[in-house]
């Protein structure tokens, strides 16, 4: 079997997407779109280069929500019909547009719904400056059909150009080259030459200001923000650097920041050349820059190798987090870096005893037919992977492993892989039928079965020990501001938090707070992570910070275990109704989707 043969058959394994690529496959998207903030919709055309592989009549493309108007086949804009199939609630509708043997090019004009999902659109009072509306979209994972259609498959990969027009008081970015000022005429041209996936297909709109970092590297945002996201970021050129010192070329040109309102339900998007990231990362510290070490790792695991399908999820996030913690390493240093393996560690563990050990969606490999993928993609795919990286890393030596991924990476270069695919290439490049090594490595283990597999052995940090040590002595009475605290990072003050016991007093509670200023911390981190102690324990003085957290900030990530702990005592589940009602309005629909669920 050719490489081509099977990539071609994987390609219609993607249960999430109507789409066929192997007979006809788009390549290349000219998008032509207006943006119109009083009626929140986007109309314009796609206009796409198209191969019909194998004669068809038709070309299936991904839509949901859509309002499809026209559609036209060749440079000349011939006219063709269209028709839509059946919806379905999480997968949309395919849209078949009518198609020639020797059709080269296929325009649909089109506009989107008030209720796009991939789209929030926000208010001036929503933004850091609060005079301006802001747009922002959030493609993955199978969302970009939501305002595009398109062949909505992380299998498939085009280039794009754009031309947006918005209003002239705002600047338009995309996950493309970009304008770095805003002109009077509020038209807006982008190009992506690198193919990528649709789930990468990305804009924003508003009152964006730029700021040079580096000579490649530089920050998008809000005048508000602008000043404090350069401080913080401040290093992403370094990171750049090192990142490009273990994995080689970095391949897209420019990488730049594009720092969003407190809604983005993400800490960050990767979208190539231009990273989306929450502003809850502006700890004015410097200490939560790991995940722009993340984004930046995506720019060789996901956006350049791309995880085939959903099911495939590990292949992306994974990869990422393990060289998201190298970068870490690289910068500041194997003891820091062990901080971020143990917290993830226990994010795992926290994953894992969620889902419940046995659970199939604890396997690497996903079965997510059925299934809005983003349901299924936790903490499994990015630390379990993370973990199974770094086991394969210890049983062959770090050289020979950065060696084999280099490899993987160079070799797989713009293309799509499956779990198949990396595990072939590890069998050839790696394991090379070596019956001992195959056996260490435990594929079947690791990737195949639930849970962790018995040779996993959970990490270890030097400085969470000295927490530890410390949060024993509070533990035998010394008081808390008397505690060895000095010179803590966010991350072992997490990790302090962490440690805390589920049932704490209000004397003790207070005594914490009185020390320590949790409740008034910046550092979002340490603040959910505080929240959760203090609703267990009723300790009312955290109220108004916690009500002002959960108003503002969209994160998902600290949204659900916080409502989650709320919902738990019938007084809380009213407090958590009440505040979503308030609050809900400035979640993106991807944070409630999941609320809604559990708030129902
Ligand atoms: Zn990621």
């Amino acid at each position: 079997m050719t490489t081509e043969q099977s990539a071609a058959e994987m390609l219609s394994e993607d249960v999430h997407s109507f789409a066929r690529p192997s007979e006809a496959v788009a390549t290349h998207l000219d998008l032509n779109i207006d943006v119109d903030f009083g009626n929140k919709v986007l109309s314009g055309q796609a206009a796409y280069q198209i191969e019909n592989k194998t004669g068809t009549e038709e070309i299936v493309f991904d839509t949901r929500g859509l309002q499809i108007e026209q559609a036209f086949v060749g440079d000349d804009m011939e006219p063709t019909s269209f028709r839509l199939g059946t919806p379905d609630e999480v997968l949309g509708q395919p849209l078949f547009v009518k198609i020639k043997p020797d059709t080269r090019r296929v325009t649909i004009k089109y506009r989107t719904s008030p209720e796009a999902a991939a789209l929030q659109w926000l208010n001036p009072q929503q933004t850091a400056g609060k005079q301006h509306p802001f747009l922002f979209t959030q493609s993955q994972a199978i969302l970009a059909r939501t305002w595009i259609p398109i062949q909505d498959s992380p299998g498939i990969r085009i280039t794009y150009s754009a031309t947006v027009q918005v209003p002239a008081e705002l600047l338009a970015v995309m996950s493309a080259s970009n304008p770095t000022e805003k002109n009077p005429r509020g038209v807006y041209n982008f190009e992506m030459r690198q193919p990528i996936p649709s789930y990468l297909m990305a804009l924003s709109v508003g009152d964006l200001t730029f700021r040079e970092i580096g000579p490649q590297t530089g920050i998008y945002a809000e005048p508000a923000t602008i000043e404090a996201a350069a401080y913080e970021f401040a290093e992403m050129d370094k990171m750049l650097v090192a990142a490009e010192k273990i994995y080689g070329k970095y391949r897209w040109d420019r990488y730049d920041l594009l720092v969003l309102p407190p809604s983005f339900p993400f800490g960050g998007m990767e979208n190539p050349r231009l990273t989306f990231v929450t502003p809850t990362v502006l700890a004015k510290d410097r200490s939560l820059t790991s995940l722009i070490a993340h984004e930046l790792a995506h720019s060789w695991s996901g956006n350049l190798v791309t995880n085939g399908t959903w099911n495939d999820f590990w292949l992306n996030e994974g990869f990422t987090v393990y060289f998201e913690r190298r970068i870490m390493e690289e910068l500041y240093g194997k003891e820091y870096a062990d901080m971020l393996q143990v917290l993830g560690y226990q994010d795992l563990r926290h994953t894992l005893e969620e889902l419940g050990a046995d659970s199939p969606d604890t396997r690497l490999k996903l079965d997510l037919e059925g299934r809005d993928p983003d349901d299924g993609l936790t903490d499994i795919a990015y630390e379990k992977g993370n973990f199974f990286l770094q086991h394969i890393e210890k049983a062959v030596g770090r050289e020979r492993f950065d060696a084999f991924v280099n490899k993987y990476f160079a070799t797989y270069a713009f293309q799509s892989t499956y779990t198949d695919t990396f595990l072939n290439f590890l069998r050839s490049e790696l394991i090379q039928g070596d019956a001992a090594l195959a056996e260490k490595i435990n594929i079947e283990g690791w990737v195949y079965t639930p849970g962790l597999p018995q040779d996993f052995v959970a990490p270890s940090s030097d400085r969470f020990a000295k927490v530890a040590e410390t949060f024993r002595s509070w533990q035998k009475g010394v008081p808390a501001e008397k505690l060895a605290t000095q010179g803590w990072s966010s991350h072992e003050w997490l990790h302090f938090i962490r440690m805390l016991p589920e049932d704490m007093t209000q004397q003790q509670l207070t005594e914490l707070d009185k020390a320590f200023h949790f409740t008034t911390s910046g550092n979002n981190e340490v603040l959910a992570a505080w929240f959760l102690h203090t609703i267990r324990n009723n300790y009312a003085s955290a109220d108004t910070a916690l009500q002002a957290f959960l108003t503002t900030v969209g994160r998902r990530k600290f949204l659900v275990p916080l409502y989650k702990q709320l919902i738990k005592t019938p007084q809380g589940k009213e407090k958590a109704l009440a505040i979503y009602a308030k609050a809900r309005p400035n979640y993106h629909a991807v944070a409630t989707v999941t609320l809604d669920e559990l708030l129902k």
